[in-house]
């Protein structure tokens, strides 16, 4: 994906702090397009300080007067508000308006996320200039987040994407050593039941469930040939204690 086909709008912030600090929450998930409408100080030492390393996107914000000039480029606006307002507007929480903006990204479409100021968010007006509204799932005693860590959250769910759509869908497809087989598995629950019986933990005349749940535990993991000699390792050495 271009990494600038999704833009960050800002509108009107009072705090250059917070500035500086969504340009280092944008940048470390791998965004650099930031937008700023009017921003109450910028460029500002404050900003500086809240970005960190990030000082590049703060560089290259573009600075406009109004939300319309900040957005013309863009195909699809989604605005945010931690609130619902008069007329109820199309709104996605945070995964799947970034799952939207992947996808109108790679049909080359550009794609701005509003956020609001400080104190009011954003207004009616602003609002509706946007095609979807996006509403982080706050819980109802105090809905309204930080701006920094709202533009976080949503930078974040945008990375989960691209990474996701890079990522193959098994958590464990490298794996460094080939998995047990059923057959290498028997053996295991033998010497492991063999074990357990001569170090008194399993009595055969009742033996109970015990091994069942010893064999769903095993299935669950799905051992490698490594841990698999690991473990029997360790029983025969048990073995070998009791033994003499
Ligand atoms: N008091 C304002 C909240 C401003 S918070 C209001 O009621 O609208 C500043 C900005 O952070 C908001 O404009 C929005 O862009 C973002 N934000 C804060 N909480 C949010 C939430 N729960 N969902 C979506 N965006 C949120």
């Amino acid at each position: 994906m271009n990494k600038s086909a999704i833009c960050i709008v800002l509108v009107n912030t009072s705090h250059p702090g917070n500035i500086g600090a969504v340009a280092r929450a944008m940048k470390n998930m791998g965004l650099v397009e930031l937008r700023l409408v009017a921003p109450a100080r910028f460029p500002a030492e404050e900003a500086n300080w809240r970005a960190v390393a990030a000082s590049d996107v703060l560089e290259s914000a573009l600075v406009v007067d109004t939300l319309a000039e900040a957005i013309g480029d863009c195909q699809l606006v989604i605005g945010t508000s931690a609130r619902g307002r008069r007329i109820p507007w199309p709104v996605l929480d945070p995964r799947h308006c970034a799952e939207q903006a992947l996808r109108a990204a790679g049909r080359e479409q550009r794609v701005a996320f509003v956020f609001g100021r400080e104190d009011r968010g954003l207004t009616n007006e602003e609002l509706q200039q946007c095609n979807l509204h996006l509403h982080i799932p706050t819980h109802e005693d105090y809905t309204s987040l930080n701006l920094a860590m709202a533009v976080q959250i949503v930078a974040y769910e945008l990375r989960m994407q691209a990474v996701s759509a890079e990522l193959p869908d098994d958590a464990c497809a490298h794996w460094d050593e080939p998995l047990s087989t059923a057959a290498a598995m028997e053996h295991y629950y033998k010497h492991l039941e063999q074990t357990l019986i001569e170090i008194g933990f399993l009595d055969p005349a009742a033996p109970r469930q015990l091994m069942p749940r010893l064999r769903r535990l095993y299935g669950r993991l799905r051992l490698d040939e490594m841990e698999m000699n690991i473990l029997r390792g360790i029983l025969t050495e048990t073995q070998k204690r009791i033994r003499t």
